[in-house]
């Protein structure tokens, strides 16, 4: 390998592109970008409004008591289920929980009937969905020279860089010498080439990255004195202290392992990382070719090259899964490398889907239900709706004029949050019409005219009015 194109970051083609379906799912979970955390003190209790959270203090913290099982490892093979109505922020507090988990936990949220699909199994779907959300963190320690060896920024590239075109990978500027000690660290080849050239500090330098050649182009006085160092050749050190060993990390999921390797033209990194796997030209993730991705990922993980981050799997609208479904949950649960399941819904007694007969709570076997904790989540007060509509708005960056958080929030208590959040994006495109930059009350109103909150359609329907006659 040629050490002039070494870098201490990991590439950005080393992940297989992002698929259109994670696409939506980050889209998915854009409306939550204020959820930072639970917002809970170090006692666990939760602040009225903290981490972006306001209110629902109860299950925040009943949150954070299952954050303590799922580190402590007292809760795998259990769940979670978020019981409460449209909009009570369930998703919010299942991606605040993965928050907690840590940066890098991978966030799967699906809604239950997206199991449906005539091209793939209902199964297959929760188990790709479970594979995504195990993170894999891969430790790969790689040789590195120290010394100043940076990227040209534009203002830097602007002179010395014409002429030297694309076979110019790096460019060295201001070497820095160890003061007392003369000690150069960097790679010995280059440091032999720029012996050769007898570069001085302050001296850009460029290294070819083919070639590995060092050609000395011009003088960079300027950064030469922000480093404040003399001018002065360099003393060669011992072979063997140039080098330095760095730990390079790089995240994958499990689902990017397998789609990678039934796609193996994709993601090139990972697929010298999983180099032993990529033979056949596979289309389709497989039973087998997920069992060969484990089984070399356990080889990694004995060695010590990677660490398995369990990440949260969140099924919304949980009672659209059906008995077939549930069974395989269960199963799921089970496995060794299982993720945390976040269930949520809002139904009460009802039946369980795929059985002419079993009506359980939430639509849930009770076998399942056994295994989860309940959590409800409770319904806001008009004052809670426009703190979280306060908190929409400076996130979107959207100015609201007298009157309308109050007017939002009305339209929040009388249909639903969710509902009050919704106007507020159409309204600010009113107002731009409207040649506007701040959303007004008429704004609302207008909005109001055009679309109806769910209660409001639905009793339109069951008064017969309103839907009839066209
Ligand atoms: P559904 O049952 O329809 O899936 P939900 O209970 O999952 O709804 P969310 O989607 O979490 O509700 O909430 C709707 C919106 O309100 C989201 O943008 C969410 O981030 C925000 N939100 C909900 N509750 C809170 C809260 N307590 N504090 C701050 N933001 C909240």
């Amino acid at each position: 390998s040629t050490s002039t194109s070494s870098s201490t970051t990991v590439p950005h083609n080393a992940l297989p592109p992002p698929s259109t379906t994670s696409a939506s799912r980050s889209s998915r979970i854009a409306s939550h970008s204020h959820i930072k955390g639970l917002g809970l003190t170090a006692e666990g209790k939760a602040l009225g409004e903290s981490a972006g959270f306001i209110g629902q203090t109860n299950a925040r913290e009943a949150c954070g008591v299952v954050i303590e099982l799922i580190k402590s490892r007292r809760f795998s093979g259990r769940a979670l289920l978020l019981a409460g109505a449209p909009g009570t922020g369930k998703t919010a507090l299942a991606l605040a929980i993965s928050h907690e988990l840590g940066s890098k936990v991978p966030f799967c949220p699906i809604v239950g009937s997206e199991v449906y699909s005539t091209e793939v199994k209902k199964t297959e779907v929760l188990s790709e969905t479970f594979r995504r959300a195990i993170g894999l963190r891969i430790k790969e320690t790689k040789e590195v020279f120290e010394g100043e060896v940076t990227e040209l920024t534009p203002s830097e590239a602007e002179n010395p860089l014409s002429g030297y075109g694309k076979t110019v990978s790096h460019v060295i500027v201001g070497l820095k010498t160890v003061k007392g000690t003369k000690q150069l660290r960097m790679d010995p080849n280059i440091y032999e080439a720029i012996l050769k050239e007898k570069v001085v500090v302050g001296d850009v330098v460029y290294v070819e990255e083919q070639t590995g050649a060092v050609k000395r182009v011009g003088r960079s006085d300027a950064y030469a004195s922000s480093y404040d160092l003399e001018a002065e050749t360099y003393v060669p050190l011992p072979k063997g202290e140039v080098h330095k060993r760095k730990e390079l990390v790089q995240d994958v999921t499990l689902g990017d392992l397998d789609a990678a390797n039934a796609r193996p033209q994709g993601g090139q990194d990972i697929m010298s990382v999983m180099g032993s796997l990529v033979k056949s030209g596979r289309t389709e993730v497989t039973e087998k070719l997920r069992r060969e991705v484990d089984r070399v990922v356990k080889g990694y993980v004995d060695q010590g090259v990677a660490e398995v981050v369990p990440g949260v799997v969140f099924i919304d609208e949980v009672h659209m899964l059906d008995i077939e479904c549930f069974t395989y949950l269960n199963a799921l649960l089970e496995s060794p490398m299982a993720p945390t399941v976040i269930l949520a819904t809002n139904r009460g007694n009802s039946l369980v889907r795929g059985t002419s007969d079993i009506v359980a709570p939430h639509g849930i076997p009770v076998d399942l239900l056994d295994r989860c904790l309940i959590v409800k989540t409770e319904g806001y007060t008009r004052d809670q709706i426009a703190k979280v509509l306060q908190v929409r708005a400076t996130v979107e960056g959207l100015k609201l004029g007298p009157g309308v958080l109050d007017r939002l929030a009305e339209e929040g208590e009388r249909g639903s949050l969710r509902y009050a959040l919704q106007l507020l994006t159409p309204a600010s495109i009113l107002a731009n019409l409207n040649g506007r930059t701040q959303v007004e009350v008429e704004d609302i109103g207008e909005m109001n005219e055009l679309f109806l909150d769910a209660k409001t359609s639905a009793g339109m329907i069951a008064q017969g009015g309103g839907y009839t006659g066209g």
